[in-house]
Formats: C-alpha cells, sequence, structure tokens
C-alpha cells in the first residue's frame, strides 16, 4: 500500500481563495504588518515568503527589518503605535528574537485583536476554551488540511508528538475541540512507538529527521509530518529539506503530508486568512462602537 499524499498547495489555495473573497467585501485590503530584527536566514526567507504571497493575493503588507540592536523598549513602543493605527490590522514579531528581548513581553503587548499568529495569552485561553478566536497558523491550517480532504477528526484517536507552544499544544487543544481523543507525547515519553501506534491521526512536530519510522504507526493512519528539517543531500551535496517521519512511512500509512509541499504552505494561507479574519472582527467592533 502506498499512502495518499495530502498535499498543501490545493488546501492553501482553497483557503486563501476562501480569504480574499471575503476580503474583497471589507473597505480597504487588509494589512499585514511584520516585523522582524536582524537578519537570521531562516527569518529573512520566512517573513519574505509571507510578504509575498500576501500581496499575491491582494492584502496589504508591511515589513519592517529592524536592527538586532533594537532596543526592547524601542520594540514596545512600535508594537503601541501599530495597536493604535486602525488601517493596520494583523501584527506579526518574527520569532526568534534576540537575546535582550524577552519574548513573552513582546507577545503580550499585541493587541489580542491583531494578533495573527494567535500566541497572545488571550488567543491562547480562548482556543482551550474552545471559543472562537485568532488560532495559531500551523495547527489551524492542518486542521484545514484534514478538512479539505476529507479526512476524519471527531472520534479519531490522535497523538501528536510535540508540546511545543506554537505547534503541539494548540494543535492538540484544537483536535480537542474537534471530538478528537487526544494523546501529547514529547521528549520525556517513554516507549514512543508504543504511543504512537495507537494513532488514526498521528501528527508530528519535533523537528528530528525521521524520527518516526514504519514500525511507530499502525497501517492505515493519517500521518501529519510538521518537521522541516536541513539535511545534507546524497554525497553531502546540496541540503534537503525533510520530515521528521522516515519516507518509508508512505508504505503503511493511508494518507501522508509531503515534506516539502504538506503542512508549510498550509501556516502562510493560515496567516493571510487570520489577517482578514482580523480585519473584519475589527470592522464589526468599529461598527458597534
Ligand atoms: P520545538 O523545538 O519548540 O518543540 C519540539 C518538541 O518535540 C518538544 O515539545 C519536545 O518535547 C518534543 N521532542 C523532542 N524530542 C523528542 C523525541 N525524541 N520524542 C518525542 N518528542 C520529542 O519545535 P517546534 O517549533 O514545535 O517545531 C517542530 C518542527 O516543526 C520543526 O522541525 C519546525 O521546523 C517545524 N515547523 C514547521 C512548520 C510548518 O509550517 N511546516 C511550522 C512550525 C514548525
Amino acid at each position: 500500500m502506498t499512502a495518499r499524499l495530502l498535499r498543501g498547495g490545493p488546501a492553501a489555495d482553497a483557503l486563501l481563495a476562501e480569504a480574499t473573497a471575503r476580503a474583497a467585501r471589507l473597505p480597504a485590503p487588509p494589512q499585514l504588518v511584520m516585523l522582524r530584527l536582524g537578519e537570521d536566514p531562516a527569518s529573512v526567507s520566512y517573513v519574505r515568503g509571507k510578504d509575498r504571497r500576501a500581496r499575491e493575493v491582494g492584502l496589504k503588507s508591511t515589513v519592517y527589518a529592524l536592527p538586532e540592536t533594537t532596543s526592547q523598549a524601542e520594540l514596545l513602543d512600535l508594537i503601541a503605535r501599530l495597536n493604535a493605527d486602525d488601517t493596520v490590522n494583523g501584527i506579526l514579531v518574527q520569532l526568534p528574537l534576540p537575546l535582550h528581548i524577552q519574548e513573552q513581553t513582546v507577545l503580550h503587548a499585541i493587541d489580542p485583536r491583531k494578533d495573527v499568529d494567535g500566541f497572545h495569552p488571550l488567543n491562547v485561553g480562548e482556543l482551550w476554551s474552545g471559543r472562537p478566536a485568532l488560532r495559531p497558523c500551523t495547527p489551524a491550517g492542518i486542521l484545514y488540511l484534514l478538512d479539505h480532504y476529507g479526512i476524519p477528526v471527531a472520534g479519531q484517536r490522535a497523538v501528536v508528538v510535540g508540546r511545543s507552544s506554537i505547534v503541539g499544544r494548540p494543535l492538540a487543544g484544537l483536535l480537542l475541540h474537534r471530538d478528537a481523543t487526544v494523546t501529547v507525547a514529547h521528549s520525556r515519553t517513554p516507549d514512543l512507538g508504543a504511543v504512537t501506534r495507537e494513532a488514526d491521526l498521528l501528527c508530528v512536530a519535533v523537528g528530528q529527521p525521521h524520527l518516526i519510522t514504519p514500525d511507530m504507526v499502525r497501517p492505515g493512519a493519517t500521518v501529519v509530518d510538521v518537521g522541516i528539517n536541513r539535511v545534507l543531500g546524497e554525497g553531502g551535496g546540496k541540503a534537503q529539506l525533510t520530515g521528521d517521519v522516515a519516507p518509508e512511512v508512505a508504505q503503511v500509512a493511508g494518507a501522508i503530508t509531503p515534506v516539502p509541499g504538506g503542512v508549510g504552505p498550509m501556516t502562510i494561507a493560515q496567516l493571510l486568512a487570520n489577517t482578514v479574519l482580523a480585519a473584519e472582527l475589527q470592522a464589526k467592533g468599529r461598527a458597534a462602537r
């Protein structure tokens, strides 16, 4: 058996088509503002990708590329100005931040209504309470991808490997909200394979190439591979991207997301959908005042 490939491209296009149709009904194109500090190559590339995609789908995108030496006070001051600016609908601070800046202080400073990454504690709390709010992009994008391909969630035994606050934990919360029976495994979980073999739906967000091998997967299970790992190509050649799931798992699983081209495109699409949602909610809020 070879698993059905759950490609992110078509699902991301569908999500963006819905979002842009909604954006067209707003008085002005929603604006996303991204703040990046320093020149970390991965951050530069992620922000560039989000900016390009935002423009392609007709959103307004503004990037502040700030020096690495920017002080926390200067950053908080800029966020306060963006919070107060009604033309700004979404604010994203690209992580990781330089060590002299406290990530939590910065994330708390963003107006939760503009928190398109869904990392503000208010939005985290709303997620765990099962109330509508801005959701973290990768987990929300994964749920959209599963729905797009008709993969059932309710009543399924879901195992999430990884408990980070940007992927594993919020993904577990969203799956629980959608009536899956959820187990979260992590670096201290003994006999990981015994846990993952229980899963109808196995989601892996660890950051270790090929951690999940075929013997750890129940035949026919759906496998969502969130991992993005840079490894050297054959014979030490050009670096390639690979997931947390070994390629041979495709011989056992019923369905699987590829890396690259699986969850990655969903994350950017969900960020832009969140920007449109934030703009809609802000417009409603202003109309009610
Ligand atoms: P993280 O380092 O913050 O968290 C990793 C988690 O894995 C931790 O909770 C840890 O407990 C767990 N873990 C570590 N070793 C383990 C082991 N041997 N067995 C079981 N669990 C173990 O990472 P993150 O930010 O959640 O990212 C995870 C991966 O997903 C990375 O490869 C990252 O690049 C990728 N990622 C992809 C996207 C995307 O859009 N596709 C988005 C975010 C992150």
